[in-house]
């Protein structure tokens, strides 16, 4: 595997390259994506950047976890070809030209975390660029940046084949996220409420898909917080508009923010 800083150096010797653009901390999660790209492609490229601009002021950049040697190894071993790990300033070297997703940015996510999505648009944007990959693959942990990121590749027409990869969980359900270390060991005991509770509200829907959305999140809500969840979104939604839906629909996910002591989570399930 090489390790390239700088875009210049990004040349591959086989196509089709496969792409998966992450900010490290590698888990189960990251290395499904880089083991399907490596088994669909001649090539694959891992990118490694934290990107600032995806973080709001008061989120958590500088504490975000950051250990290159240990994912190199774990990149290598999933079978990845290249890794590329640029500086802040290569990415960014002055202040860039924005990617504005209307419509799919704009609720859930882009409520609580109103900068976000343009920042990870612009960067993926920028980064396939220097990569050109012939495939790219997102984890749809991140359901709605798959929604973003479609969007974007969409009406920019950028030639892309997009893969989006169900998410990977703990045993305990609870969804594989670089943030779980930081839950206090209480709240990471709970955690796995949030991943029952979504899976408890899909059987529901898919036995009796007349039953009431709103009364379902209500009850689900009301059950979480009595659990200690502070509850920032829980809905049901058309995952490719990621607009709420009062009514089941093939392909609709539920889909849940939640506060748990000082962490965020999120996760979603197919109904
Ligand atoms: P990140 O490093 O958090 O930006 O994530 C890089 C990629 O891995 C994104 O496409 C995420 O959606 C994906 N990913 C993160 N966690 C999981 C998971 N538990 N299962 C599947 N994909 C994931």
């Amino acid at each position: 595997m090489r390790i390239v800083r700088e875009p210049g150096e990004l040349e591959f010797s086989g196509r089709p390259v496969g792409f998966v653009p992450t900010m490290g901390a590698f888990h189960e999660g990251h290395l499904q994506l880089m083991r399907t790209s490596a088994r669909e492609n001649d090539c694959t490229v891992v990118s490694l950047f934290v990107n600032p601009t995806q973080f709001a002021p008061h989120e958590d950049l500088s504490k975000y976890p950051r250990n290159e040697a240990r994912d190199a190894e774990l990149a290598e071993s999933a079978g990845v070809d290249v890794l590329f790990v640029p500086t802040v300033d290569t990415i960014y070297p002055r202040q860039t030209t924005e990617v504005h997703v209307s419509g799919v940015s704009e609720r859930f996510e882009g409520v609580v975390r109103p900068t976000h999505f343009a920042g990870v648009a612009t960067v993926v944007l920028k980064l396939f660029n220097m990569v050109r990959p012939d495939r790219a693959y997102f984890g749809l942990k991140d359901l709605q940046q798959c929604a973003v990121v479609r969007r974007m590749v969409e009406d920019l027409n950028v030639p892309v084949e997009l893969r989006f990869l169900e998410t990977v969980r703990e045993h305990d359900g609870l969804a594989m996220s670089s943030r779980n270390v930081y839950l206090a060991h209480e709240d990471r005991t709970r955690a796995p409420r949030l991943y029952q509770v979504l899976a408890h509200l899909a059987s529901t829907l898919r036995s009796d898909p007349h039953a009431s959305v709103p009364s379902l999140v209500d009850d689900a809500s009301a059950q979480l917080r009595s659990e200690g969840f502070e509850i920032q979104y829980l809905a049901l939604v058309d995952p490719k508009i990621m607009e709420p839906s009062a009514i089941f629909h093939p392909g609709c996910r539920w889909i849940v923010a939640a506060k748990l002591g000082n962490i965020r989570l999120i996760d979603n399930v197919p109904v």
